[in-house]
């Protein structure tokens, strides 16, 4: 399917995303209280650290960080030596403790990139950073009552951040960035990678470069939290319309964040833009600075499966089988396995 929109010769869409992958941990990113993306009844999985009590102090999650790390080696990224974690300020009723801890100018991974096959050509997307970051708790506003209420189970849920250079340039792209992403994670065992079930989610940043535009646009749409890869293609297609109409007729679509609403298939806006400044980034006191030894990324690079392309590349050479089928195979790592060993 192919909604792109017609735009007028010259206008060409700008997209960079912005993903959040649930890393596939026990526990949660600084506290020992559980990680399970499934959990149904509100407010079970939770802490002292998690709800923010005064007097704790959060511990770095190893296997979050281990995690990170392969997603990061595995999307070609260099892995710095030293990384840090800072705190990112904002005041909502599911953030317990007013501030996120995040990671901002020294992240886990950075430099990296990830090929996907448009129209049988192989174009490369730049991965700007990945960083560790915890999730957010869940407010809820039940229909008809006059009060709200919040659950903590995702809060403190380790995140692994994953941003690209805007190098995409069509809702068709996204989407095969966004399924290429989701198996490589997936391979390296990083994270269920669900965007159904919510433990992959999607920010795409949209703009559209005028006729002759040698730069990017001065400004770009962010759309928050797309959790299916329907409705990010969606809101890109709707987007980019969108801004095409407003360039012809000489204006400049503001810099905001919208939301998706999926009921009416359209954007709307949420709020204006925040910028760095706004969260007071400063360095988180109660962590140290991770150090990356050599031998710890040997070790972990040692454990890297073979990844989505390798595969591809053997089994068409071992197994001459048709494009597609490769494909189908390839999104499920299992189905790979269960195939050779039949074949076998
Ligand atoms: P911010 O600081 O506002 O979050 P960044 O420069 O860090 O902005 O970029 C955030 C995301 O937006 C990245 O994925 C980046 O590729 C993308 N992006 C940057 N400029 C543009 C643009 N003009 N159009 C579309 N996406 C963009
Ligand atoms: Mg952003």
């Amino acid at each position: 399917m192919n909604n792109s929109p017609q735009l007028k010769p010259g206008y060409k869409p700008v997209i960079g995303l912005e993903i959040h992958v649930q890393l596939a941990t026990q526990s949660k990113m600084f506290s020992p209280a559980p990680n399970n993306p499934q959990v149904k009844t509100p407010n079970t999985d939770i802490d002292e650290i998690v709800t923010g009590q005064p007097g704790t102090l959060p511990v770095v999650n190893e296997q979050a960080v281990r995690l990170g790390v392969m997603a990061g080696l595995a999307l070609n990224c260099q892995i710095p030596e030293y990384s840090k974690f800072d705190r990112k300020h904002y005041f909502y009723p599911d953030l317990p403790k007013g501030y996120q801890i995040s990671q901002y100018d020294e992240p886990i991974a950075e430099n990296g990139f990830l090929d996907i096959v448009v129209n049988g050509v192989v174009k490369r997307i730049r991965i700007r950073r990945a960083h560790l970051e915890e999730d957010a708790g869940k407010n809820i506003h039940p229909e008809g009552l006059p009060y709200s209420l919040v659950d903590f189970n995702r809060a403190g849920a380790p995140l692994l951040e994953i941003v690209t250079e805007p190098d995409i340039a069509s809702a068709e792209e996204a989407r095969l960035f966004l399924h290429e992403l989701r198996n490589i994670v997936r391979y390296v065992g990083a994270s269920s990678a669900d965007m159904e079930k919510g433990t992959m989610r999607c920010e795409p940043n949209i703009s559209v470069k005028m006729p002759e535009q040698a730069d990017l646009p001065n400004y770009k749409v962010e759309v928050k939290n797309i959790n299916s890869f329907k409705f990010a293609e969606a809101a890109i297609n709707y987007e980019i319309a969108r801004q095409a109409e407003l360039l012809e007729k000489g204006q400049t679509p503001k810099q905001v964040t919208m939301g998706w609403n999926e009921k009416q298939n359209v954007t709307v806006e949420q709020r204006s833009k925040e910028e760095a400044n706004d969260y007071r980034y400063f360095p988180e006191p109660d962590l140290p600075i991770l150090h990356f030894d050599k031998q710890f990324l040997e070790i972990l690079k040692n454990r890297l499966p073979e990844l989505p392309t390798a595969k591809r590349t053997r089994f068409k050479a071992e197994y001459q089988l048709p494009e597609a089928d490769i494909n189908n195979l390839v999104n499920w790592k299992e189905l790979t396995f269960f195939f050779e060993q039949a074949v076998s």
